[in-house]
């Protein structure tokens, strides 16, 4: 009998859990977060005497849905097309948008022109243009 409350109490508390993980993300308590990319961005401006822009950023979730939401100008700079990071919407409105990775590195040869410590050419790539000495990956910070 014991075991039979214990397993039921468990398929109970594995409902409980299942159903908040679940919550909407309009749900207007708690927020939650997701990984996502931004797909889009868009400003909208409305004419008049006084000229009023809305931004508005696109995110593709994980399962490939898009969510379209009003953000506030600062945050539409900080956001280009491709970034991927973790969404955290509130009340079904934006709340942040963490990057966890950068698209390139500052640092990527193949990106950025920097030094042969041989020779002291200038060149970007993974091999010196001059003397073939091999591009060396900075220590890590
Ligand atoms: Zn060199």
């Amino acid at each position: 009998m014991i075991f039979f409350i214990a397993i039921l109490i468990f398929v109970i508390c594995k409902a409980v859990i299942k159903y908040s993980g679940e919550a909407a993300p309009g749900a207007r308590s708690g927020a939650n977060e997701a990984n996502a990319v931004v797909c889009a961005k868009r400003m909208d401006i409305s004419g008049g005497e006084r000229t009023s822009v809305h931004y508005y950023v696109t995110f593709e979730m994980e399962d490939a849905s898009r969510l379209e939401l009003p953000v506030k100008g600062f945050e539409y700079g900080r956001l280009a097309e491709g970034d991927r990071g973790v969404l955290r919407v509130a009340g079904g409105r934006f709340a942040g948008f963490v990057r966890n990775e950068s698209r390139f590195s500052a640092a990527d040869p193949d990106k950025a022109a920097h030094r042969c410590p041989a020779c002291g050419a200038a060149y970007t790539g993974r091999v010196c243009d001059y003397c073939d000495t091999p591009w060396a990956e900075p220590a890590a910070k």
